[in-house]
């Protein structure tokens, strides 16, 4: 008899953004006259940078020439791309074997897919509030989970705990959605722990170019010991603009091993059986973002970001609304005024002030009466979303 994966029926009918959509769309049509600024969902409004552009372009005549022509690349990522990955980590004094480092379409693919990789008997530890993949790719495999609080008391940065049983763990720093970011001295308590414990973490450094306090870990591996005990996720999308081009590398060091097994070994085997590796064109536009040229262009738009943020909490300061995040990372997160929830914050934000964002509940319990703004936007939007803001609640 046919069977479904059941799992799939427990996952909440709608997705955060498909709810704010559906909000969205009856309020611009019950006000046409009324310009909406997105100030919610975190995609990026810059362009490629000029020599991604040019390097994407140059490979493009490759693929039209019978003498440069490439067919499938290998699973993992070419050499070229690695290697300069590899550079990437260098600079900041963590050393990688190129094959160490797996070149993927994207965060959220490997963050779902590593999940092949381990049992369903293992016990899941997610902060909430959270990127919600987490909690749907768990789910959907039936594992149980387990949350971790992030409020306003821990900085919204949970830490572990004799009590806590957890196998594996997921660490987002820079966080989506609070922007909070780990210290040296608090990331290494976690990978303390899962030493200790033999757990794994998976650690989410999606937004690590955000980080510009040197004293702050921008990759789990600059601590001690998180070679055998951790694999990061990162990306491109928010690095270098590559949300709609695609591109990002998950690290799973020779040192994780679990039951003798490396995981980078089954992680090869799994990619080279269900993934076909990512398009030439979009490798070599990766490679180019991370050369010296590239690197100083992709920081232009990390500063315009940056000022945005600055813009927002700004805003924020002069309103008396206490907020985390907007300094070593894209998003803010605000306390909603006058203790509302944050569904109701959104719909006032929305509908008195045309101004789009992400109440907190989507994120996890823990998020209720808190509220994501993002800096993703032109500067022209956020100043007047900031403009209309302090004139609503000033
Ligand atoms: N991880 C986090 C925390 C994110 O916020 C996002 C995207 O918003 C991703 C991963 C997905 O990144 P990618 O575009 O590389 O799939």
């Amino acid at each position: 008899m046919f069977h479904l994966n059941e799992n799939y029926l427990t996952l909440s009918e709608s997705y955060l953004f498909s709810e704010i959509a559906h909000r969205v769309s009856a309020h611009a049509q019950a006000h046409p006259q009324q310009k909406l600024i997105r100030m919610g969902i975190g995609d990026v409004t810059r362009p490629l940078c000029p020599c991604v552009v040019s390097a994407l372009q140059s490979a493009a005549a490759e693929q039209g020439s019978a003498a440069t022509f490439r067919g499938y690349g290998p699973e993992q990522g070419y050499d070229f791309l690695r290697e300069r990955i590899r550079a990437y980590y260098a600079a900041r004094g963590v050393l990688l074997e190129a094959d160490e480092i797996f070149v993927s379409d994207g965060a959220k693919s490997d963050l779902g897919n590593i999940l092949d990789l381990f049992s369903r008997e293992n016990r899941v530890l997610i902060p909430d509030p959270v990127y919600p993949v987490y909690v749907d790719t768990n789910r959907m495999e039936g594992r149980p989970i387990v949350f971790a609080d992030a409020t306003e008391e821990n900085g919204f940065l949970p830490l572990p705990d004799e009590t806590l049983e957890a196998d594996l763990i997921y660490l987002c720093s820079p966080n989506n959605p609070t922007g909070a970011v780990y210290d040296r001295a608090q990331l290494q308590q976690w990978v303390d722990y899962a030493n200790e414990r033999g757990a794994v973490i998976l650690f989410d450094a999606a937004y690590e170019a955000f980080v510009v306090d040197p004293a702050l870990p921008r990759s789990i591996f600059e601590l001690p010991g998180a070679e055998t005990c951790a694999i990061e996720f990162c990306s491109f999308s928010k690095t270098a603009g590559f949300t709609g081009t695609r591109c990002g590398y998950t690290v799973v060091p020779h040192a994780l091993v679990r039951q003798g097994v490396q995981l980078g070994r089954l992680w090869l085997r799994r990619q080279t059986t269900k993934f076909n590796g990512v398009s030439y064109l979009v490798q070599r536009g990766a490679e180019a973002a991370l050369s010296d040229e590239g690197l100083r262009q992709i920081q232009e738009n990390l500063s315009y970001y940056r000022a945005n943020a600055a813009v927002i909490t700004c805003a924020l300061d002069t309103l008396g609304i206490r907020y985390t995040g907007g300094k070593n990372s894209p998003y803010v997160w605000l306390r909603c005024p006058d203790g509302m929830r944050s569904w109701d914050f959104f719909d006032l934000l929305l509908q008195q002030a045309g101004v789009v964002g992400t109440p907190g509940a989507g994120f996890g319990a823990n998020g209720e009466g808190h509220f994501r703004l993002t800096a993703f936007s032109t500067r022209e939007a956020t100043e007047e979303a900031m403009q209309r803001l302090k004139t609503l609640l000033g």
